[in-house]
């Protein structure tokens, strides 16, 4: 069992910094909850391997560390470049091909056969998440598209390419990615996220996908475009969890607009009860030095405050130098945020109207009951889940545990704020399940003698219907 538990959950990026076994049991021991591979970099194989490290871990540590295999969508990206990266210096003129090859100073390839059709001459294309920036001079219209460096740098292998001012017209998921979901359906991983998701109908064409090859996987929708953005209430009631994606967000809208957009995305997501990620560059400083700045410090801690079920790392401990180092950091922050820095519900203002439904109403007086009884845990049972949605997107201080015969849940929780899973698969009385829950969660030294327990369950449970219980226990 991990012995750091914090309400706001850390999803880190695996790859060649943290796929050792002895590395990603120390960043668990540190407070990892959720494993992502993106399937835009590395192979299939690698991909395997950090997958079978993930499940032999959870078993030696009784973790339920949860997997996010990241689809990357008509995402255009460069190909490989040289050994160690090639460096742009502004002015310099730099060629791109379609013609696949290993890239240098004077040129490198793109995989989107189109791009010297869809450009013209002065327009701008951004590289690595708009760090490098390219104007373009001339095309061939076939295969060569002259560019000029504005801002150069550092480029190293698969970068991804925004063209901010050209319309790409790719399929929501490629050949590549159903190649990808296959690999990822197979390995029941929990979260499946989609790149460059547009509108509703991009996560309802995976779902179908997924559930027609009868598996539980559950989406996360990448909010990236500013198509997204306009359509963001679909998208959310769609999709089972949105990632703040503000890598190519920051790049595909004004920088400037990211930060109410995240704001905005994290209150609608929590009223809708789906979780939400907030995603890159938190503390991507800590890619090269051990101590983050003070600017990530503060952007991590602001994003616990706006109510964000998670944070997510991804250069910082798939190719950094400080993976652990990375987890222990954003432990330190949340920590000191979730005790210091709210009274009791996360947002107050944020009214959330139960609107007749009787689950809903039951989950929002279990929290009013649990602050007012200053409960350390609410212990939901569920089959769903839905009931540890609800709850949770209350953000209370109090530790949600939820006990479920449901295993595709286990692991998927660990995305979900403040909340921790147990598997239960007993069909005592209510009574007597509720006696054992709540010795469950004291033989874990979760609760202690003479703490109040909120627990709703269902009964008579044999009927196995919505809960419609609340009980106060204070254990002895
Ligand atoms: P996305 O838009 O999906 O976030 P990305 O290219 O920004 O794609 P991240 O997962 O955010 O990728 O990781 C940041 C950088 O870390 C990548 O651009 C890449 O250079 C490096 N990286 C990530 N995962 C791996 C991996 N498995 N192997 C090698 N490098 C990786
Ligand atoms: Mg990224
Ligand atoms: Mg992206």
């Amino acid at each position: 069992m991990q012995n750091i538990y914090y309400q706001t959950k850390i999803v880190a990026t695996m790859g060649p910094a943290s796929g050792n076994k002895e590395t990603l049991k120390a960043m668990i021991n540190a407070g990892l909850n959720v494993c992502r591979i993106n399937f835009s970099h590395g192979t299939l194989q690698d991909h395997q391997k950090i997958i079978d490290t993930i499940r032999s871990l959870n078993k030696e540590l009784k973790t339920n560390v949860g997997i996010l295999a990241d689809l990357q969508g008509p995402k255009i990206r460069i190909g490989l470049v040289k050994e160690g990266g090639i460096v742009l210096t502004n002015n310099n003129f730099i060629n791109i091909t379609t013609n696949e090859c290993v890239g240098d100073e004077s040129q490198i390839y793109i995989s989107y056969l189109q791009i010297p059709w869809d450009v013209k001459p002065n327009e701008i294309i951004l590289l690595d998440d708009g760090k490098i920036q390219l104007k373009v001079i001339s095309t061939n219209k076939k295969d060569l598209v002259k560019c000029q460096v504005i801002h150069g740098g550092i480029l190293t292998s698969r970068k991804g390419v925004n063209l901010p001012n050209t319309k790409v017209s790719i399929p929501s998921l490629t050949e590549e990615d159903l190649t990808n979901l296959d690999f990822a359906l197979k390995n029941e991983i929990d979260w499946i996220g989609l790149s460059f998701v547009r509108n509703a109908i991009d996560v309802d064409f995976l779902k179908h996908i997924i559930s027609n090859k009868g598996k539980n996987a559950k989406v996360v929708a990448k909010i990236e475009k500013p198509e997204a953005v306009e359509n963001i209430d679909e998208i959310i009631a769609i999709s089972d969890a949105v990632m703040v994606a503000r890598g190519d967000l920051g790049v595909e809208i004004p920088m400037e607009n990211v930060p109410l957009v995240q704001k905005s995305i994290i209150n609608k997501c929590r009223a809708a009860a789906k979780p939400v990620i907030v995603a890159t560059q938190m503390i991507e400083s800590m890619i090269t030095s051990p101590r983050p700045t003070r600017a990530e410090v503060n952007d991590v801690a602001n994003s616990v405050l706006d109510g964000a079920d998670a944070v997510m790392v991804s250069g910082e401990t798939s190719v950094g130098e400080f993976p652990v180092e990375v987890i222990q950091t954003l432990t330190k922050i949340i920590g000191n945020v979730e005790t210091h820095g709210y009274d009791y519900y996360r947002t107050p203002g944020n009214e959330i109207s139960t609107q007749g439904d009787l689950n809903k109403a039951l989950c929002t007086s279990a929290v009013g009951l649990a602050k007012a009884t200053g409960a350390r845990a609410i212990a939901v049972m569920t089959q769903t889940g839905l009931s540890a949605l609800e709850l949770s997107k209350h953000r209370p201080k109090s530790k949600i545990f939820v006990f479920t015969a449901n295993r595709s849940l286990l692991n998927a929780f660990s995305l979900v704020w403040g909340v921790k899973a147990f598997f239960y698969d007993k069909l005592e009385s209510t009574d007597q399940s509720i006696a054992d829950v709540n010795r469950i969660l004291k033989n874990a030294g979760l609760i202690e003698p003479g703490e109040v327990v909120i627990n709703t369950a269902t009964a008579p449970l044999i009927e196995l219907g919505k809960t419609n219980l609340l009980k106060v226990s204070v254990l002895d």
